[in-house]
C-alpha cells in the first residue's frame, strides 16, 4: 500500500512538469493544467478517456465537462459513485481544438497511464472511445480482438493473462452523447453490464 500511493505521487510530479510531448507547450502557454487522474486508488473499475477537453485542462481534473455530466449520468444509473472508480486519460495534456492524439503523444505518454493501471490494479478497464480502446486492446494482449467500436462497445474481453486479470469493457466516449439522444441510449444500455461484473 505504501508502495502504491508513493508512486501515484511520483507519477503525478513526473506528470506534472513533463515536456515528453510537444503538447506541454500548449499546456504552459495556455497556462493549463494536465490531467493526471483522479478517484479511488482500490477502485475495481478504471475508465480511461482520450484526452482532457478545454473544462478538464483549466481544471486539472477529468470529466469535468459535458462529457463529464454524460459520464455521473451513466455512472447514477448503475448506482456506481464517481469515488468508487478511478478516472484517467490516454493522454494528460490537452490536444489544440480536441484533436486525436498523435501517434508520438500517445506513445511519450502512455507509460504514465500504464504505471497507474499496474498501481491500481482495476478488475475492470473501461476505455471511452476508439483511441483508449485500441490502445487497451492491444495492451492487454487483445489486439487481434480489435474491430470498430461500433461493432465492439459494451463487449467484455477477459485478457489472456499477459499482465493481470483485468478485463476490457469498451464504451463510446461519452462526448457522443452530448447532442446526441441515441447515442445515450446506447451508452445507458451498455454501462448495465458494469452492475453485473462489479456487483
Ligand atoms: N474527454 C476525455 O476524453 N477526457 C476527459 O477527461 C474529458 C473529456
Ligand atoms: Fe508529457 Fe503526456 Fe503532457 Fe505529453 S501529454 S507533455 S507526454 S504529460
Amino acid at each position: 500500500m505504501e508502495r502504491k500511493e508513493e508512486e501515484l505521487k511520483k507519477i503525478k510530479n513526473e506528470v506534472l512538469s513533463c515536456k515528453k510531448c510537444s503538447l506541454y507547450k500548449e499546456r504552459v502557454e495556455n497556462r493549463f493544467f494536465p490531467v493526471i487522474g483522479e478517484g479511488n486508488h482500490q477502485a475495481k473499475v478504471m475508465f480511461v478517456g482520450e484526452a482532457p477537453g478545454l473544462q478538464e485542462a483549466k481544471t486539472g481534473r477529468p470529466f469535468c465537462g459535458a462529457a463529464g455530466k454524460i459520464l455521473d449520468e451513466l455512472l447514477e444509473l448503475v448506482g456506481i459513485k464517481r469515488e468508487e472508480v478511478y478516472i484517467a486519460n490516454l493522454l494528460k495534456c490537452r490536444p489544440p481544438e480536441n484533436r486525436d492524439p498523435l501517434p508520438e503523444e500517445s506513445k511519450a505518454c502512455t507509460p504514465y497511464l500504464e504505471r497507474q493501471i499496474e498501481m491500481i490494479k482495476p478488475e475492470v478497464i473501461c476505455p471511452l472511445g476508439r483511441h483508449s480502446m485500441n490502445f487497451l486492446m492491444e495492451k492487454f494482449g487483445l489486439g487481434d480482438r480489435i474491430e470498430g467500436i461500433s461493432k465492439i462497445h459494451g463487449r467484455l474481453f477477459k485478457n489472456k493473462g499477459l499482465f493481470q486479470d483485468i478485463a476490457i469493457v469498451p464504451f463510446y466516449h461519452p462526448a457522443v452523447a452530448v447532442y446526441n439522444p441515441n447515442m445515450k441510449k446506447v451508452l445507458k444500455e451498455d454501462f448495465k453490464i458494469l452492475k453485473t461484473i462489479i456487483k
